[in-house]
């Protein structure tokens, strides 16, 4: 046996052992984050069978509203940091945020996700209060994105009626983390997902894929982090530069590097839900589609009113265009090209 198809035999049979359920160790998931491209098709096809035994067919969806774009933090990737003195900063209203969620009960669409800056002028009473309107006028379950916060507010926003929460860790690097985000501590970021567990959030993490310093190592380290968190849903993105960051040069063309970490994470974290990011079809505009091929199986399309969107400019190029039925429309079309249909259930872990 020539050492090339000897190497062939490894990784197709770890692929294959991962599939079968067994854990695999640090050290294999840092050979499955090396190996060659090649490898790829096999990976992922193994990746979207364990998607279909453990969540099914179905696309979950989940809408979007991004109801602020200041931010107090100043992360060095992100176009809504405050030293961004040339982004236009918008509010919506309470009015405005409770109107495009009706929009989304009207798609049939039964979740609403949250999403902001940091941004204290939305006080923990503004939020309790937005969160128990839309409940009583909709019903839609309510995920919130709203960066760090105490315990005890998280409490409070449990009390209010929410029940997920979106904060990735970004990075399982402490180095990168602590230098990607000034005045910011890795330790924090996992102490707030810890609380928000054990308050009974359905807790969403997820990394960045293509930080300056990001080695297969530290991917390894987003994975095993992922799994040890027990997170219910996972966000793996592509970073994508924003000129008007201090990261503007650093050059990303992640995608099959991001589908791979996908890929693996369905395989390890089994039964989790994933979305195909709108970064990915930014990168490539079959991005979204081929990560719901890999193991994803969640898309969050984007409701924010036509004339906020583009101005919640986290990085360049990545709205979802048009009205609402619009965009609902063509993922509807995307979705019947690979096979799949929508499932307008609320799409909860299944444990
Ligand atoms: N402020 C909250 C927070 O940081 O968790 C929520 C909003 S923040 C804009 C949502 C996500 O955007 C972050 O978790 C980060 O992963 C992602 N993000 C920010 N800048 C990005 C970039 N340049 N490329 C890709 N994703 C980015
Ligand atoms: Fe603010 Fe979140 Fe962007 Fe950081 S990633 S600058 S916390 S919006």
């Amino acid at each position: 046996m020539t050492s090339i198809s000897k190497s062939k035999t490894n990784f197709r049979s770890l692929i294959d052992k991962s599939q079968s359920g067994p854990a695999l160790s640090r050290e294999e998931i840092i050979k499955l984050l090396k190996m060659p491209d090649d490898y790829l098709p096999y990976l992922f096809t193994a990746a979207d069978q364990v998607r279909k035994e453990q969540v099914g067919d179905e696309i979950f969806l989940r809408g979007i509203i991004e109801f602020s774009n200041h931010c107090e933090r100043n992360c060095l990737y992100c176009g809504l940091r405050c030293g961004n003195q040339k982004l236009s900063r918008y509010r919506m209203s309470f009015d405005e945020i409770i109107a495009t969620a009706h929009q989304i009960k009207k798609e049939q669409i039964p979740t609403v996700v949250l999403q902001s800056g940091e941004d204290s002028v939305f006080s923990t009473a503004i939020i309790c209060n937005l969160i128990e309107r839309i409940q009583r006028e909709t019903g839609l379950i309510i995920t919130l994105s709203l960066g760090e916060r105490s315990q005890a507010d998280y409490e409070s926003y449990t009390q209010a009626g929410a029940r997920r929460y979106l904060l990735k860790h970004e990075t399982a690097s402490r180095e990168i983390y602590n230098y990607l985000r000034p005045g910011c501590k890795l330790e924090s970021r996992l102490q707030c997902l810890f609380s928000l567990k054990k308050l009974g959030f359905e807790t969403g993490t997820g990394n960045m894929v293509g930080l300056p310093g990001q080695t297969p190592e530290i991917l390894a380290d987003d994975l095993l982090l992922m799994k040890e968190l027990d997170a219910d849903m996972l966000g793996i993105g592509p970073f994508i530069a924003h000129p008007d960051t201090p990261l503007r040069d650093i050059e990303n063309d992640a995608l099959d590097l991001t589908l791979r970490v996908l890929a693996l994470a369905r395989l390890i974290t089994r039964n989790t839900n994933i979305p195909a990011t709108t970064a990915l079809s930014t990168l490539h505009p079959q991005g979204r589609l081929q990560a719901l091929q890999a193991g994803a199986n969640v898309v969050m399309p984007d409701f924010t009113p036509e004339v906020y969107k583009s101005r919640y400019d986290i990085y360049p190029g990545r709205a979802d265009a048009g009205s609402a039925a619009e965009i609902m429309a063509k993922l509807k079309s995307d979705f019947q090209t690979i096979g799949r249909t929508l499932l307008y259930s609320t799409g909860d872990r299944q444990k």
